[in-house]
């Protein structure tokens, strides 16, 4: 399944800003911020949630943590929130994995 809105913006049909980019994942403005600062990490790879997570993946998830420490480190944030929903009863609405960065600090 590779038809959710992310993988539209990963692909360029939906033009989105990216506040950074490699091999591995995006990084972009949620659209519905909860506070201050909100981004969100996305893998390149498509997939759907934490409970689909293969053997090989805790690579790409450790990638995920790693960048988005250093976009709160870029941007000066004193302390923020890390966090993952993790399927419909866990409030996830896009079913491709995404790492939330929310912070009460701009
Ligand atoms: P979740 O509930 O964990 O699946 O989170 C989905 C996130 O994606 C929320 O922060 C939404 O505001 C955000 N979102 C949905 N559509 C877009 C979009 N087109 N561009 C940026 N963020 C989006």
């Amino acid at each position: 399944m590779n038809d959710t809105v992310f993988a539209k913006i990963i692909a360029g049909e939906i033009p989105t800003h990216f506040e950074y980019e490699d091999d591995v994942c995006v990084v972009f403005k949620s659209i519905d911020p909860k506070d201050k600062t909100h981004l969100l990490v996305v893998p390149r790879k498509p997939i759907p949630s934490i409970m689909d997570m293969e053997e090989g993946d805790e690579e790409i998830v450790g990638h995920l943590v790693l960048v988005a420490k250093n976009m709160a480190k870029e941007r000066g944030l004193k302390g923020y929130q890390l966090w993952f929903n993790v399927g419909k009863d866990g409030g996830q609405e896009i079913f491709h994995l995404h790492l939330h960065l929310i912070s009460k600090f701009a």
